[in-house]
């Protein structure tokens, strides 16, 4: 840290969510270090209330806020462009869930802060006006994403034309083993079932589509630049490679840690330095014992191969895959839909409507919106 005596603001939106009290925790080991500027949640007043109470943040938004509310919060949609914007925030922790957040990054980046992203889903519907923000106004986008915070780490120092591959790694979720055909009928206490991370619902059930992994890859496209044929994904169950970096001399780099988010927040953080900090489980080899690797059986997750197809495709095509996803994961997780269903939709929207032209921000909310009607008319 460049200036110990003045605490960094920090903006924390979703900070209610798995991400968000990770953060929490992680900022409590290192209160002369980081303040908290912001909070925003979306219905949680009670736990952003205790947040409140303990961190006393100049701002507080609660999206589904109101009457009843405590006095000096702020409410409605627009509370996370308003955090993201504050100027006491030097970072904003980009955690809320869903293509909702895209604005919020964009305008941290033209308020040239610093977002320590984990809403992958911004990046992925509006990868190209995010990083043309970020590259305009000087403001910086640091990955939270475990697998993106290891490549950036395996990175460290080298010029992108050093690069040869990245290759991201996936646990494989639960249904890494299960036959093709049972996928389709695996019950939401299946998919929530994750065997190495714990995290929201959302990203969970992306994890056993591996639509998570087609979104980190379109993540990875924009945030370090390589093109798609030069992204591979590989199966490594025990979550302890978070990713490696080829390079053109053939030398393979990757970054290794037991599998918690505090770890990449942390790095979030205080990159380009590190801090010390003892508040996760070092990492023993020996316990580890095994770590291994498998190719992804692409045939039984199809909602990652189009995810990959729609990254490839490029234009509005992110943007469909994506809100197809989150309005037929939102129906899968309130019973209305079967994970078979899932892939479904999102085929139906990128066939529908995934070659429309990109053209600005309003074609990007255009075609979300219309992904998702799309769905919930197929439902
Ligand atoms: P959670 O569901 O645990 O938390 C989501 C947070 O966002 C909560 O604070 C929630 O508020 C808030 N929120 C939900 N919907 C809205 C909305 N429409 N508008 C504003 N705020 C909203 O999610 P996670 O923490 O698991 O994930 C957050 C992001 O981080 C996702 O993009 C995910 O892909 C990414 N990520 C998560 C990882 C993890 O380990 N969890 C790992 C890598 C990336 P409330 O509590 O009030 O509902
Ligand atoms: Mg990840």
């Amino acid at each position: 840290m460049t200036n110990a005596t003045t605490p960094r603001g920090v903006t924390i939106l979703g900070a209610t969510g798995s991400i968000g009290t990770a953060a929490l925790r992680v900022m409590a080991r290192h209160r002369d270090l980081f303040r908290v500027s912001g909070l925003t949640a979306h219905s949680n007043a009670a736990l952003l209330g205790e947040q409140v109470a303990e961190w006393r943040p100049d701002f507080t938004g609660l999206v589904n806020g109101g009457q009843g509310m405590p006095a000096g919060w702020a409410s409605g949609e627009e509370v996370l462009v308003q955090a993201a914007s504050l100027p006491s925030a030097d970072i904003v922790l980009n955690a809320v869930v869903g293509s909702t957040g895209l604005e919020a990054t964009l305008a941290a980046l033209q308020a040239g802060k610093r977002v320590a992203l984990a809403n992958k889903e911004s990046l992925v519907m509006g990868g190209e006006l995010v990083m043309a923000a970020a590259r305009r106004n000087h403001g910086e986008l640091v990955p939270v994403d475990s697998e993106h915070s290891a490549i950036l780490q395996c990175l460290a120092g080298r010029q992108p034309s050093d690069v040869r591959r990245l290759i991201i790694t996936a646990s494989g979720g639960p249904f890494r083993t299960w036959p093709t055909q049972r996928i389709a009928e695996a019950t939401l206490a299946d998919a929530l079932n994750h065997p190495t991370w714990s995290m929201g619902r959302k990203i969970t059930v992306d994890s056993a589509s591996l639509v998570n992994k087609a979104l980190e890859v379109i993540e990875a496209h924009f945030l370090f630049g390589v093109p798609y044929d030069r992204i591979e994904v590989v199966v490594h169950p025990q979550s302890i490679v978070h990713s490696m970096v080829e390079f053109i001399d053939g030398s393979v780099v990757a970054q290794l840690g037991v599998p918690s988010m505090e770890l990449p927040i942390l790095y979030a953080l205080s990159y380009p330095e590190r801090l010390e900090d003892d508040g996760v489980a070092r990492f023993d080899p020996v316990a580890a014992a095994s770590l291994t690797f498998e190719a992804v059986r692409t045939d039984a997750f199809p909602s990652f191969k189009m995810g990959l197809e729609a990254g490839r495709a490029g234009g509005v095509a992110p943007a469909v895959f994506n809100a197809a996803n989150e309005a037929a994961v939102q129906r899968f997780l309130d019973g209305s839909l079967t994970f078979g269903g899932i892939p479904r939709a999102i085929d139906a929207a990128l066939s529908a409507l995934g070659d429309r032209k990109l053209d600005g921000i309003a074609s990007l909310r255009d075609a979300d919106r219309a992904a998702r009607s799309l769905v919930q008319e197929l439902v």
